[in-house]
Parts: C-alpha cells; sequence; structure tokens
C-alpha cells in the first residue's frame, strides 16, 4: 500500500529569513517535518540533525507488531531525536541554544498512522468536512487556550503565538506526544511547520489539498505561495499525503467539495487553530504524554519573530522559568565549560545593553560587561534579533556585536548633530 500513497512535499525560506531552518523528511510511509530555533544556522542544524535521527528509526515503528509497540518506538525513536540535539551541543558549544519542533508520521496498513508531537508544527487530518488538527501545540498562547484565558481569534494575533514550551534540544528528555490515528479513505493528512499556518486558515489548507488532490505537488506548492503571498514572515515547509485511497472518484470528490462551498460559506472548520482537535474522527487511541513528569522548560522564542514579551508576561515567564532552573541547574552541572563560553546581550533593568554570561533563565548568568547603549535607540529589528532574542554566543561574538550596535548608532547619532554614549566596561 504505501508504495502507492500519493504524496508531495515542499519547503522554502518565505520572504523574510535568510535562512531556511525547517527540515522535511518525505520517504514514504515516513513524513516529518522539524521547524529549528537557535539563529546563526543553529536551528538549521538542530532540524537536520533531528530527522536525520529520526529516520534512522522509523523503520521499527513501520515494522512493529502491534499499535501499541509502534507508539512506543514512536516515542523512542523521538527521544533519541532529542538525545542527538541534546548531545551535539554539549559536544559543541557553539550549537548552544539550538533546539528544533518535530511532528512525524509514520503510516502504517489500512489507515493507521502513528504520530509523534514535540512543539508547535501541526498534523491536520483533511477531509470533505474541512480540516481537523490532530496534534496540540506546546506553545505559551495555546496552553492559554486550552486553559480558557484566551479564545481561538484573540490566539492567532497574540504577541506570544511563536513561543514555545516544548522542543527537542533544550534537556537531555522531553515528554512525547505519541499516538496512534485512523484516518479514512480519500482523508489527506497534512503536516507543517508554523510558518503556514501563520498566513493559512485551517479552511483554505482543506480547500487547497482538496482542490488539487490529483496534483499533490501542485497542491504544496500553491500552499507555500499563499503563504509567501501573504508576506511569507518564516520558512514554510509542508507535506501531504493520502494514506487510503478515495473510494470515489476524483472528479466527485472534487464536485462534493465545491457544493459544500457554494452551499455553506465554508467548510466546518472542526479544530479552531490553537484548540485541541474535536472529536468528529477518531481521536488518538494510545497517548504516551508523560507532561506531569517533567518539569516545564524555558518557553524558545523564534528568535527573528518579531514580538516578543509584555513586562508583564516576562515576568510570568520568569516564574515558570524557576520550574526549569531545576532542570538548567542539572545541564549546568554537565555543561560547566558550555556555561563559561556562553555569552548574551541582554536589556538591563536600567534599559542599557549589556553582554552577560551564562544562560538566559531566570538567574543563571552574571553581568559581564555593560555599555551606554539605551536600548530603546536601536533599530527594532537590531533590538529584537541582537538583544531581545537572548542568542548565546561566544564571548568576543558577544563583544563584536555590541560595539558593531555602537558604531550604527554613533553612525546615526553623528547623523543627528549627537554623539553617543561611550560603551564603557563593567566595574
Ligand atoms: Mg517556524
Amino acid at each position: 500500500m504505501s508504495a502507492t500513497m500519493p504524496f508531495a512535499s515542499r519547503t522554502d525560506v518565505g520572504r523574510r529569513r535568510e535562512h531556511n531552518e525547517d527540515a522535511l523528511l518525505a520517504e514514504s510511509p515516513v513524513f516529518a517535518v522539524a521547524d529549528g530555533v537557535g539563529g546563526s544556522a543553529k536551528g538549521e542544524v538542530a532540524s537536520r540533525t533531528s530527522l536525520d535521527t529520526f529516520r534512522t528509526r522509523a523503520q521499527e515503528i513501520a515494522g512493529a507488531r502491534s499499535s501499541g509497540d509502534a507508539v512506543a518506538a514512536m516515542e523512542r525513536a523521538v527521544l533519541a531525536a532529542n538525545s542527538a540535539v541534546h548531545e551535539a551541543q554539549l559536544r559543541d558549544h557553539t550549537l548552544g541554544g539550538m533546539a528544533t519542533t518535530i511532528t512525524a508520521t509514520v503510516v502504517r496498513d489500512g489507515g493507521e498512522v502513528i504520530v509523534g508531537h514535540v512543539g508547535d508544527s501541526r498534523l491536520y487530518v483533511l477531509s470533505a468536512a474541512g480540516a481537523r488538527m490532530a496534534t496540540e501545540d506546546h506553545s505559551v498562547v495555546a496552553e492559554l487556550v486550552r486553559s480558557g484565558k484566551l479564545d481561538a481569534a484573540e490566539a492567532a494575533h497574540h504577541p506570544q503565538r511563536n513561543v514555545i514550551t516544548r522542543a527537542l534540544g533544550p534537556n537531555d528528555d522531553v515528554s512525547v506526544d505519541a499516538f496512534v490515528l485512523h484516518v479514512g479513505p480519500g482523508d489527506w493528512l497534512l503536516a507543517c511547520s508554523d510558518g503556514l499556518t501563520e498566513h493559512v486558515d485551517d479552511h483554505e489548507l482543506a480547500t487547497t489539498v482538496l482542490e488539487h488532490a490529483r496534483t499533490p505537488d501542485r497542491a504544496v506548492e500553491r500552499l507555500v505561495e499563499m503563504a509567501n503571498e501573504r508576506g511569507g514572515s518564516d520558512n514554510i515547509s509542508v507535506v501531504i499525503v493520502q494514506p487510503v485511497p478515495s473510494d470515489v472518484s476524483g472528479e466527485l470528490s472534487i464536485e462534493a467539495l465545491h457544493a459544500a462551498a457554494a452551499t455553506t460559506s465554508q467548510l466546518p472548520r472542526v479544530a479552531p487553530s490553537d484548540a485541541p482537535a474535536e472529536s468528529s474522527g477518531p481521536l488518538p487511541a494510545v497517548t504516551s504524554d508523560t507532561t506531569d513528569e517533567l518539569p516545564e522548560m524555558e518557553p524558545i522564542q523564534h528568535p527573528e519573530d518579531g514580538d516578543f514579551a509584555h513586562p508583564h508576561e516576562a515576568r510570568r515567564r520568569a516564574v515558570r522559568a524557576v520550574v526549569a532552573v531545576l532542570v538548567v541547574l542539572a545541564a549546568a552541572a554537565i555543561g560547566g565549560f558550555v556555561w563559561s563560553q556562553s555569552y548574551f546581550l541582554v536589556e538591563r533593568e536600567d534599559g542599557r545593553v549589556g553582554i552577560n554570561r551564562g544562560f538566559p533563565f531566570a538567574r543563571l548568568a552574571t553581568p559581564h560587561r555593560s555599555s551606554g547603549i539605551a536600548a530603546h535607540e536601536l533599530e527594532p529589528s537590531d533590538r529584537e534579533r541582537l538583544v531581545d532574542s537572548h542568542r548565546i554566543m561566544g564571548r568576543e561574538d558577544a563583544e563584536r556585536v555590541l560595539e558593531g550596535l555602537r558604531e550604527q548608532l554613533e553612525t546615526d547619532l553623528q547623523a543627528d548633530g549627537e554623539g553617543p554614549d561611550d560603551v564603557a566596561p563593567s566595574p
């Protein structure tokens, strides 16, 4: 069966990023997306490493004798991917701070799909009834939606919608959502990174894929085009596969789809973008989720996304981070050397930019150097990319970046007839 499954995949850098930090795997019956975080090409290493490792374990999932065995194998495969990303940065401190999402599927006989998921990439089931989200986002905003503090419409524009609460890489263990999903004849699976769902809503995912069901390559090409036409704010990756051939002709499916679109202003949106999947179809039958046993990690901000924490939210994040400190302390015990080599730019309480040494979590950093640079005087894009992102780098790189900001500011201010404050080493 797997040899004849129609599938297609596409990844694109988008319109605003310099690098594509997403990675894809589309080797039937194994399909996955990973969305790397880390900046300076580290995100690319994280996403590629996770999928390369996952790939080596996928056969164990496909060949498992039972669904339960397959789910257990899926969890082991994702944990192996986590270990690979985590250990790579213990070995090479220049990779410190990298992380990745993963949303992986292995299709087995009879429309049984084994899913493994960490982060805010997504898996959807698309049918003539619309799009049903099969994964939960591990993000601050999705947790607020699940707890009833935010509705889906607010979530779609929330400034922290890119902050994820679970990822592969930061810790030596991670809570994996692993489960069985059953799909019917003609249903499509769609896995994607958030660069697609940022711009294309659930209804459009379903209509676009079903309209181009006979040319899956064109379907994914069109989805990427739509995201780029609307700004392409992030890397865009999408993979679609039809595990069980439709039992009606393509023409009838398309007609039914158009009829539904014509008679109802929209197809049912079974799952609002950040809400848990509804039970309109088979739900995950087996879930392996050890959330309660693991401390929550510090939320990770996609470093070049333009949205950063409001001060109140920053304090709430800091409180959550206290839990994460225990994990980080353990990592720090192993990685003392990593700590000693880790520097990042930070905005101090007085609004000035400085360099801290250590990790940008809670109190696991000490001031290394101060400067007279006022954060609010920086170009917003520089401030977001270089200061607010808390990107880990070596000492020399950090000082070079600080010096570059000072020179830039000096140039700007001289143009205005003023001089900047000097960069001064901390006492
Ligand atoms: Mg992304």
